[in-house]
Protein backbone atom coordinates (compact mmCIF):
# COMPACT_ATOMS: atom_id res chain seq x y z
CA UNK A 1 0.00 0.00 0.00
CA UNK A 2 1.62 3.30 -1.12
CA UNK A 3 0.99 5.54 1.81
CA UNK A 4 2.25 9.29 0.89
CA UNK A 5 3.81 10.41 -1.87
CA UNK A 6 6.95 12.29 -0.07
CA UNK A 7 8.15 15.04 -2.36
CA UNK A 8 5.85 17.22 -3.58
CA UNK A 9 5.51 19.79 -6.27
CA UNK A 10 6.78 22.94 -6.53
CA UNK A 11 5.94 26.24 -6.01
CA UNK A 12 7.22 29.82 -6.48
CA UNK A 13 7.78 32.64 -4.47
CA UNK A 14 7.73 36.43 -5.26
CA UNK A 15 9.36 35.63 -8.70
CA UNK A 16 12.74 34.86 -7.55
CA UNK A 17 12.70 31.26 -7.02
CA UNK A 18 14.35 28.89 -9.91
CA UNK A 19 12.76 25.81 -9.36
CA UNK A 20 11.56 23.78 -12.47
CA UNK A 21 10.88 20.25 -13.64
CA UNK A 22 14.42 18.64 -14.82
CA UNK A 23 14.42 16.99 -17.98
CA UNK A 24 15.56 13.29 -17.98
CA UNK A 25 17.78 11.61 -20.82
CA UNK A 26 16.91 7.74 -20.30
CA UNK A 27 20.77 7.06 -20.52
CA UNK A 28 21.66 8.83 -17.62
CA UNK A 29 23.42 6.88 -14.82
CA UNK A 30 23.58 6.02 -11.32
CA UNK A 31 26.45 6.85 -10.24
CA UNK A 32 26.84 6.41 -6.78
CA UNK A 33 24.73 6.13 -3.47
CA UNK A 34 25.59 5.82 0.13
CA UNK A 35 23.73 5.40 3.31
CA UNK A 36 25.44 7.52 6.41
CA UNK A 37 24.20 6.08 9.63
CA UNK A 38 25.74 8.75 11.36
CA UNK A 39 23.64 11.40 9.69
CA UNK A 40 20.92 8.62 9.44
CA UNK A 41 20.11 10.04 5.27
CA UNK A 42 20.77 8.47 2.10
CA UNK A 43 22.57 10.36 -0.54
CA UNK A 44 22.81 9.34 -4.23
CA UNK A 45 24.02 10.88 -7.53
CA UNK A 46 23.44 10.54 -11.09
CA UNK A 47 24.61 11.40 -14.35
CA UNK A 48 22.10 13.74 -15.51
CA UNK A 49 19.64 15.89 -13.78
CA UNK A 50 17.07 13.44 -11.89
CA UNK A 51 13.60 14.17 -9.71
CA UNK A 52 13.20 11.42 -7.70
CA UNK A 53 9.92 10.23 -6.87
CA UNK A 54 9.94 8.76 -2.88
CA UNK A 55 7.28 6.83 -1.51
CA UNK A 56 6.83 4.98 2.25
CA UNK A 57 5.27 1.87 1.70
CA UNK A 58 3.93 -0.99 4.60
CA UNK A 59 4.29 -4.51 5.13
CA UNK A 60 7.15 -4.80 4.68
CA UNK A 61 8.11 -1.12 5.85
CA UNK A 62 9.89 0.28 2.95
CA UNK A 63 11.03 3.50 1.50
CA UNK A 64 11.48 3.18 -2.49
CA UNK A 65 12.97 6.31 -4.25
CA UNK A 66 12.15 5.94 -8.04
CA UNK A 67 14.64 7.67 -10.46
CA UNK A 68 12.71 8.62 -13.46
CA UNK A 69 15.33 8.71 -16.65
CA UNK A 70 17.79 6.60 -14.68
CA UNK A 71 19.34 3.35 -15.36
CA UNK A 72 21.44 1.07 -13.31
CA UNK A 73 24.60 -0.57 -14.62
CA UNK A 74 24.25 -3.53 -11.15
CA UNK A 75 21.47 -4.43 -9.42
CA UNK A 76 22.41 -5.00 -5.88
CA UNK A 77 20.96 -7.11 -3.40
CA UNK A 78 20.63 -6.60 -0.29
CA UNK A 79 23.08 -4.50 1.40
CA UNK A 80 23.47 -4.80 5.01
CA UNK A 81 23.32 -1.27 6.61
CA UNK A 82 21.65 -2.17 10.46
CA UNK A 83 19.66 0.41 12.36
CA UNK A 84 16.74 1.81 11.45
CA UNK A 85 17.69 0.86 7.47
CA UNK A 86 18.35 -2.70 7.67
CA UNK A 87 19.41 -2.69 4.29
CA UNK A 88 19.29 -1.28 0.95
CA UNK A 89 18.50 -3.05 -2.50
CA UNK A 90 18.93 -1.17 -5.88
CA UNK A 91 17.42 -2.39 -8.86
CA UNK A 92 16.02 -1.85 -12.49
CA UNK A 93 12.23 -1.29 -11.94
CA UNK A 94 11.55 -0.71 -15.76
CA UNK A 95 13.47 0.12 -18.77
CA UNK A 96 13.98 3.91 -17.67
CA UNK A 97 13.52 3.65 -14.17
CA UNK A 98 15.82 2.73 -11.28
CA UNK A 99 14.49 1.52 -8.31
CA UNK A 100 16.23 1.84 -5.13
CA UNK A 101 14.38 0.40 -1.95
CA UNK A 102 15.06 1.27 2.05
CA UNK A 103 14.23 -1.61 3.95
CA UNK A 104 12.88 -0.25 7.15
CA UNK A 105 13.01 -1.80 10.84
CA UNK A 106 10.37 -3.16 11.90
CA UNK A 107 9.83 -1.23 15.01
CA UNK A 108 11.00 1.62 13.15
CA UNK A 109 8.31 4.73 13.54
CA UNK A 110 8.84 6.75 10.87
CA UNK A 111 6.64 9.81 10.33
CA UNK A 112 6.48 10.45 6.76
CA UNK A 113 6.30 14.20 7.17
CA UNK A 114 9.57 13.88 8.78
CA UNK A 115 11.34 12.02 5.43
CA UNK A 116 13.12 15.04 3.96
CA UNK A 117 13.93 14.70 0.09
CA UNK A 118 16.75 17.38 -1.12
CA UNK A 119 19.31 18.06 -4.14
CA UNK A 120 22.39 19.04 -3.28
CA UNK A 121 22.28 20.04 -7.42
CA UNK A 122 19.75 18.38 -9.80
CA UNK A 123 22.08 15.42 -10.10
CA UNK A 124 23.07 15.14 -6.31
CA UNK A 125 20.10 14.25 -3.89
CA UNK A 126 19.72 13.73 0.12
CA UNK A 127 17.04 11.32 1.81
CA UNK A 128 17.19 12.58 5.24
CA UNK A 129 15.35 10.60 8.16
CA UNK A 130 14.18 12.04 11.02
CA UNK A 131 17.17 11.85 13.30
CA UNK A 132 15.07 11.74 16.51
CA UNK A 133 14.85 7.92 16.14
CA UNK A 134 13.92 5.79 19.26
CA UNK A 135 16.97 3.21 19.63
CA UNK A 136 15.25 0.35 17.93
CA UNK A 137 15.26 -2.56 20.21
CA UNK A 138 18.20 -4.78 19.45
CA UNK A 139 17.08 -7.81 17.86
CA UNK A 140 18.57 -11.61 18.51
CA UNK A 141 20.73 -11.11 16.18
CA UNK A 142 22.30 -7.64 16.77
CA UNK A 143 23.32 -9.00 20.27
CA UNK A 144 24.60 -11.96 18.82
CA UNK A 145 27.14 -9.88 16.56
CA UNK A 146 27.62 -6.52 17.91
CA UNK A 147 29.76 -5.76 14.88
CA UNK A 148 30.99 -1.90 14.92
CA UNK A 149 29.21 0.21 11.65
CA UNK A 150 30.19 -0.95 8.38
CA UNK A 151 32.61 1.25 6.77
CA UNK A 152 31.10 3.81 4.72
CA UNK A 153 33.21 5.47 1.89
CA UNK A 154 33.48 8.69 3.93
CA UNK A 155 31.72 9.29 6.66
CA UNK A 156 33.46 12.45 7.89
CA UNK A 157 32.01 15.84 6.89
CA UNK A 158 33.38 19.36 6.35
CA UNK A 159 31.05 22.26 5.90
CA UNK A 160 33.06 25.27 5.03
CA UNK A 161 31.75 28.63 4.92
CA UNK A 162 34.02 31.98 3.71
CA UNK A 163 33.57 34.03 7.16
CA UNK A 164 35.33 37.36 8.09
CA UNK A 165 39.02 37.30 9.36
CA UNK A 166 39.45 34.48 12.88
CA UNK A 167 42.34 34.95 15.55
CA UNK A 168 42.25 31.11 15.10
CA UNK A 169 42.93 29.27 12.32
CA UNK A 170 42.26 25.01 12.12
CA UNK A 171 44.42 23.95 9.91
CA UNK A 172 43.85 20.11 10.18
CA UNK A 173 43.49 16.68 12.17
CA UNK A 174 46.52 14.57 12.36
CA UNK A 175 46.86 11.57 13.90
CA UNK A 176 50.12 10.94 16.49
CA UNK A 177 51.04 7.92 18.57
CA UNK A 178 49.03 9.20 21.56
CA UNK A 179 45.63 10.78 19.72
CA UNK A 180 45.12 13.92 17.82
CA UNK A 181 46.74 16.99 17.10
CA UNK A 182 45.23 19.44 15.37
CA UNK A 183 47.62 22.37 14.37
CA UNK A 184 46.68 25.75 14.28
CA UNK A 185 47.67 29.08 13.22
CA UNK A 186 47.27 32.46 14.93
CA UNK A 187 46.42 32.89 18.53
CA UNK A 188 46.19 29.68 21.09
CA UNK A 189 42.49 28.73 20.62
CA UNK A 190 39.29 28.76 22.71
CA UNK A 191 37.51 26.03 23.28
CA UNK A 192 34.18 24.96 24.32
CA UNK A 193 33.83 21.51 25.24
CA UNK A 194 30.49 18.92 25.57
CA UNK A 195 29.75 15.48 26.08
CA UNK A 196 26.78 14.39 23.90
CA UNK A 197 25.42 11.26 22.22
CA UNK A 198 23.90 11.73 18.22
CA UNK A 199 20.71 9.84 16.80
CA UNK A 200 21.95 6.61 17.63
CA UNK A 201 23.23 7.10 20.96
CA UNK A 202 26.47 6.58 19.80
CA UNK A 203 28.70 9.00 22.53
CA UNK A 204 30.12 12.06 20.44
CA UNK A 205 32.85 14.49 21.78
CA UNK A 206 32.01 18.12 20.54
CA UNK A 207 35.23 20.65 20.75
CA UNK A 208 33.73 24.34 19.82
CA UNK A 209 36.45 26.47 18.72
CA UNK A 210 35.93 30.42 19.24
CA UNK A 211 36.73 32.90 17.15
CA UNK A 212 37.91 30.35 14.33
CA UNK A 213 38.04 29.20 11.26
CA UNK A 214 39.07 26.28 8.95
CA UNK A 215 40.63 26.51 5.20
CA UNK A 216 38.75 25.99 2.07
CA UNK A 217 40.61 23.17 1.39
CA UNK A 218 40.17 20.76 4.27
CA UNK A 219 38.69 17.63 3.30
CA UNK A 220 36.64 14.98 4.90
CA UNK A 221 39.20 12.73 3.39
CA UNK A 222 41.72 14.69 5.30
CA UNK A 223 40.53 14.10 8.16
CA UNK A 224 41.40 10.65 10.26
CA UNK A 225 39.09 7.45 9.35
CA UNK A 226 38.25 5.07 11.94
CA UNK A 227 41.59 5.80 14.25
CA UNK A 228 41.19 5.11 17.98
CA UNK A 229 37.43 4.14 17.63
CA UNK A 230 36.12 7.50 16.12
CA UNK A 231 33.91 6.51 13.61
CA UNK A 232 33.26 9.84 12.07
CA UNK A 233 34.27 13.36 12.31
CA UNK A 234 32.61 16.67 11.37
CA UNK A 235 33.90 19.45 11.44
CA UNK A 236 31.57 22.83 10.92
CA UNK A 237 32.46 26.48 10.03
CA UNK A 238 29.58 28.51 11.71
CA UNK A 239 29.20 32.41 10.56
CA UNK A 240 28.68 33.76 13.99
CA UNK A 241 30.35 36.74 15.52
CA UNK A 242 33.44 35.93 15.93
CA UNK A 243 33.29 33.20 13.49
CA UNK A 244 33.33 29.78 15.20
CA UNK A 245 34.54 25.84 14.00
CA UNK A 246 32.41 23.31 15.96
CA UNK A 247 34.86 19.48 15.64
CA UNK A 248 32.48 16.64 16.18
CA UNK A 249 33.88 13.12 17.00
CA UNK A 250 31.67 10.31 17.19
CA UNK A 251 33.04 7.89 19.37
CA UNK A 252 32.25 4.07 18.86
CA UNK A 253 32.54 1.42 21.53
CA UNK A 254 36.16 0.79 21.31
CA UNK A 255 36.65 4.37 22.16
CA UNK A 256 38.68 5.67 25.11
CA UNK A 257 36.91 8.91 26.55
CA UNK A 258 39.10 12.21 25.25
CA UNK A 259 40.73 15.51 26.72
CA UNK A 260 41.19 17.88 24.88
CA UNK A 261 43.99 20.85 25.69
CA UNK A 262 45.93 23.44 24.48
CA UNK A 263 48.83 23.96 23.28
CA UNK A 264 50.73 27.35 21.73
CA UNK A 265 50.58 25.58 17.87
CA UNK A 266 47.54 24.03 18.54
CA UNK A 267 44.59 21.12 20.28
CA UNK A 268 45.63 17.79 21.74
CA UNK A 269 43.24 15.21 21.78
CA UNK A 270 44.28 12.24 24.26
CA UNK A 271 42.64 9.69 25.93
CA UNK A 272 41.36 10.79 30.00
CA UNK A 273 44.34 10.09 32.21
CA UNK A 274 47.12 10.77 29.44
CA UNK A 275 49.31 13.95 30.67
CA UNK A 276 49.14 16.52 28.22
CA UNK A 277 50.59 20.06 28.60
CA UNK A 278 47.61 22.34 30.53
CA UNK A 279 47.34 26.29 29.23
CA UNK A 280 44.35 28.15 30.74
CA UNK A 281 41.78 29.13 28.26
CA UNK A 282 39.68 32.44 27.75
CA UNK A 283 36.49 32.49 28.62
CA UNK A 284 34.42 31.31 25.56
CA UNK A 285 32.09 34.32 24.01
CA UNK A 286 29.91 32.22 21.21
CA UNK A 287 27.09 30.08 21.33
CA UNK A 288 27.33 28.01 18.31
CA UNK A 289 23.58 26.47 16.98
CA UNK A 290 22.54 22.91 18.53
CA UNK A 291 22.74 21.34 15.75
CA UNK A 292 20.96 18.27 16.74
CA UNK A 293 18.22 16.32 19.35
CA UNK A 294 21.27 14.85 20.75
CA UNK A 295 21.15 15.39 24.43
CA UNK A 296 23.50 17.47 25.68
CA UNK A 297 25.05 15.96 29.46
CA UNK A 298 27.42 18.62 30.11
CA UNK A 299 27.65 21.59 30.78
CA UNK A 300 24.15 22.70 31.34
CA UNK A 301 23.66 25.89 29.29
CA UNK A 302 26.31 27.53 27.47
CA UNK A 303 26.68 31.14 28.74
CA UNK A 304 25.39 34.03 26.99
CA UNK A 305 26.77 34.86 23.35
CA UNK A 306 27.87 38.02 21.81
CA UNK A 307 31.15 39.35 22.17
CA UNK A 308 30.10 41.52 19.51
CA UNK A 309 30.47 45.26 19.68
CA UNK A 310 27.45 45.42 17.69
CA UNK A 311 25.35 48.50 19.19
CA UNK A 312 22.57 46.19 20.80
CA UNK A 313 19.91 47.28 22.84
CA UNK A 314 20.12 45.75 26.18
CA UNK A 315 17.57 42.30 25.93
CA UNK A 316 15.13 42.36 28.64
CA UNK A 317 16.09 38.78 29.35
CA UNK A 318 14.58 39.68 32.88
CA UNK A 319 11.19 39.81 31.56
CA UNK A 320 9.81 35.77 31.19
CA UNK A 321 9.05 33.73 28.41
CA UNK A 322 5.91 31.99 29.17
CA UNK A 323 6.14 28.30 28.05
CA UNK A 324 9.69 29.15 27.73
CA UNK A 325 10.58 25.18 27.29
CA UNK A 326 7.87 24.44 25.04
CA UNK A 327 8.74 27.07 22.87
CA UNK A 328 9.46 26.30 19.09
CA UNK A 329 10.88 28.82 16.96
CA UNK A 330 10.98 27.24 13.15
CA UNK A 331 13.51 29.70 10.93
CA UNK A 332 13.28 29.52 7.28
CA UNK A 333 15.87 30.60 5.34
CA UNK A 334 14.80 31.63 1.96
CA UNK A 335 15.99 29.53 -1.18
CA UNK A 336 18.87 27.34 -1.49
CA UNK A 337 20.83 24.51 -3.10
CA UNK A 338 19.74 25.22 -7.02
CA UNK A 339 17.78 28.03 -6.25
CA UNK A 340 20.06 31.39 -5.26
CA UNK A 341 17.08 34.03 -4.60
CA UNK A 342 17.73 37.01 -5.70
CA UNK A 343 21.39 38.16 -7.28
CA UNK A 344 22.70 41.51 -6.59
CA UNK A 345 25.18 43.90 -7.09
CA UNK A 346 28.67 41.91 -7.88
CA UNK A 347 26.81 38.73 -8.08
CA UNK A 348 25.39 38.84 -4.59
CA UNK A 349 23.20 36.00 -3.44
CA UNK A 350 20.72 35.96 -1.10
CA UNK A 351 20.73 32.23 -0.16
CA UNK A 352 23.60 32.63 1.46
CA UNK A 353 22.99 35.94 2.61
CA UNK A 354 19.69 34.75 4.90
CA UNK A 355 21.21 31.45 5.98
CA UNK A 356 24.62 33.10 7.06
CA UNK A 357 21.59 35.58 9.17
CA UNK A 358 19.53 32.80 10.20
CA UNK A 359 22.03 30.87 11.84
CA UNK A 360 23.29 33.88 14.18
CA UNK A 361 19.04 34.13 14.97
CA UNK A 362 19.24 30.70 15.66
CA UNK A 363 22.70 30.89 17.72
CA UNK A 364 21.39 33.94 19.75
CA UNK A 365 17.80 32.22 20.41
CA UNK A 366 19.25 29.00 21.74
CA UNK A 367 21.96 30.87 24.38
CA UNK A 368 18.54 31.67 25.48
CA UNK A 369 17.36 28.30 26.17
CA UNK A 370 14.93 28.71 23.43
CA UNK A 371 14.01 25.52 20.45
CA UNK A 372 15.20 26.49 17.38
CA UNK A 373 14.26 24.34 14.24
CA UNK A 374 15.45 25.61 10.60
CA UNK A 375 14.15 24.74 7.39
CA UNK A 376 17.46 24.12 6.52
CA UNK A 377 21.23 24.10 7.44
CA UNK A 378 23.33 24.60 4.96
CA UNK A 379 23.23 25.68 0.91
CA UNK A 380 20.48 23.07 0.00
CA UNK A 381 17.26 22.91 -1.97
CA UNK A 382 14.38 22.77 -0.41
CA UNK A 383 10.88 23.33 -1.70
CA UNK A 384 8.41 25.80 -0.23
CA UNK A 385 5.44 23.05 0.97
CA UNK A 386 7.89 21.18 3.11
CA UNK A 387 9.09 24.06 4.88
CA UNK A 388 5.34 24.66 6.09
CA UNK A 389 5.49 21.06 7.04
CA UNK A 390 8.67 21.26 8.99
CA UNK A 391 6.98 23.91 10.64
CA UNK A 392 3.70 21.67 11.53
CA UNK A 393 5.50 18.67 12.20
CA UNK A 394 7.84 20.77 14.88
CA UNK A 395 4.27 22.33 16.21
CA UNK A 396 6.45 25.73 16.02
CA UNK A 397 5.32 28.29 18.13
CA UNK A 398 6.13 30.94 15.15
CA UNK A 399 7.76 30.56 12.33
CA UNK A 400 10.18 33.37 10.68
CA UNK A 401 11.14 33.66 7.49
CA UNK A 402 13.74 35.49 6.26
CA UNK A 403 15.12 36.97 2.92
CA UNK A 404 16.85 39.43 0.86
CA UNK A 405 14.76 42.46 -1.24
CA UNK A 406 15.82 43.01 -4.70
CA UNK A 407 14.53 45.42 -8.05
CA UNK A 408 16.15 45.75 -10.90
CA UNK A 409 19.76 46.91 -10.90
CA UNK A 410 18.96 49.78 -12.42
CA UNK A 411 17.20 50.83 -9.06
CA UNK A 412 20.43 50.81 -6.67
CA UNK A 413 18.60 53.79 -5.08
CA UNK A 414 15.94 51.58 -3.92
CA UNK A 415 17.29 50.30 -0.28
CA UNK A 416 15.48 49.43 3.50
CA UNK A 417 13.65 46.82 5.24
CA UNK A 418 9.96 45.47 4.88
CA UNK A 419 8.59 42.58 7.38
CA UNK A 420 5.37 40.66 5.70
CA UNK A 421 2.52 38.76 7.63
CA UNK A 422 -0.39 36.93 5.79
CA UNK A 423 -2.87 36.36 8.29
CA UNK A 424 -3.56 38.68 11.73
CA UNK A 425 -2.14 36.19 14.04
CA UNK A 426 1.25 37.11 12.06
CA UNK A 427 1.03 40.92 12.46
CA UNK A 428 2.07 41.82 15.94
CA UNK A 429 4.89 39.14 14.94
CA UNK A 430 6.08 40.83 11.89
CA UNK A 431 5.27 44.37 13.44
CA UNK A 432 7.39 43.16 16.82
CA UNK A 433 10.36 42.16 14.72
CA UNK A 434 10.71 45.00 12.28
CA UNK A 435 10.75 47.70 14.95
CA UNK A 436 13.68 45.94 17.19
CA UNK A 437 15.48 45.45 13.72
CA UNK A 438 14.89 49.16 12.67
CA UNK A 439 16.14 50.19 16.24
CA UNK A 440 19.39 48.15 16.35
CA UNK A 441 20.78 49.17 12.90
CA UNK A 442 20.76 52.06 10.50
CA UNK A 443 18.77 51.48 7.90
CA UNK A 444 15.43 52.33 5.61
CA UNK A 445 12.03 52.05 6.92
CA UNK A 446 9.72 50.77 4.06
CA UNK A 447 7.04 49.49 6.64
CA UNK A 448 5.26 46.14 8.09
CA UNK A 449 3.12 44.76 5.22
CA UNK A 450 0.22 41.81 4.12
CA UNK A 451 0.85 39.78 1.57
CA UNK A 452 0.07 36.60 0.51
CA UNK A 453 3.37 34.29 0.35
CA UNK A 454 3.06 30.65 0.23
CA UNK A 455 4.93 30.21 3.43
CA UNK A 456 3.01 32.75 5.22
CA UNK A 457 -0.52 31.58 3.68
CA UNK A 458 0.21 28.03 4.58
CA UNK A 459 1.74 27.96 7.91
CA UNK A 460 -0.84 27.49 11.01
CA UNK A 461 1.02 29.13 13.84
CA UNK A 462 1.58 33.13 13.66
CA UNK A 463 4.16 34.04 10.88
CA UNK A 464 6.46 36.56 9.07
CA UNK A 465 9.03 37.18 6.23
CA UNK A 466 11.41 39.85 6.82
CA UNK A 467 13.14 41.22 3.81
CA UNK A 468 16.68 42.25 5.14
CA UNK A 469 17.29 44.72 2.65
CA UNK A 470 18.25 44.45 -0.90
CA UNK A 471 20.80 43.01 -2.78
CA UNK A 472 20.28 45.20 -5.51
CA UNK A 473 20.61 48.54 -3.37
CA UNK A 474 23.77 50.62 -3.59
CA UNK A 475 23.16 50.95 0.56
CA UNK A 476 22.39 47.81 1.64
CA UNK A 477 24.19 45.59 -0.44
CA UNK A 478 27.57 46.06 0.99
CA UNK A 479 25.63 45.78 4.34
CA UNK A 480 24.27 42.42 3.18
CA UNK A 481 27.47 40.36 2.24
CA UNK A 482 29.36 42.03 5.83
CA UNK A 483 29.81 38.79 7.72
CA UNK A 484 29.67 41.57 11.13
CA UNK A 485 26.55 43.40 9.94
CA UNK A 486 24.73 39.72 9.04
CA UNK A 487 25.62 38.59 12.69
CA UNK A 488 23.89 41.62 13.82
CA UNK A 489 20.95 41.63 12.07
CA UNK A 490 20.55 37.75 13.30
CA UNK A 491 20.71 39.23 16.60
CA UNK A 492 18.69 41.95 16.36
CA UNK A 493 16.07 39.15 14.76
CA UNK A 494 16.15 36.96 17.59
CA UNK A 495 16.06 40.13 19.85
CA UNK A 496 12.75 40.53 18.19
CA UNK A 497 11.14 37.35 18.05
CA UNK A 498 11.89 37.07 22.01
CA UNK A 499 10.18 40.34 22.34
CA UNK A 500 6.97 39.00 20.85
CA UNK A 501 7.63 35.63 22.82
CA UNK A 502 7.73 37.53 26.05
CA UNK A 503 3.98 39.24 24.85
CA UNK A 504 5.22 42.51 22.80
CA UNK A 505 2.79 43.55 20.25
ZN1 LIG B 1 13.65 35.49 -1.33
Amino acid sequence: MQIKKLFTGVVGVAGVCLFGSLPAKATARLQTWQFDTGQNRFMFTTESGVQPQVSLLSNPKRLVIDLPGIITDEAVGDQLIGGAVQAVKVMQADARTTRMVLELAPDYQLDPQQVKVWGLTDHQWVVQLPSAIPLATPTAQAKADPSPLPPLLSRNQVSYMPVALAATVIQGVQTTPNGFFMPVAGAIPQVQIYRTRDAHQMRQLVVDVVNASIPPQLTPEALPHHRYGISRWAVTQFRTLPPAVRIALTLDATSPDWQVTLAQGGIVLTPVGVAAPQIATAPTTVVLPVLSTAQVSSPSQPPNPTASAAPQPAPSSTASIPNRERVVVMLDPGHGGADPGAIGLGGLQEKGVVLAVAQQVAATLQSQGITVRMTRQGDQTVDLQPRVDMAAAAHATVFVSIHANAVNMQRPEVNGLETYYSSDSGLALATVIHRRVLSSLPMGDRGVKQARFFVLRRTTMPAALIEIGFVTGATDAPKLRDPQWQAQMGQAIAQGILDYLRGGR
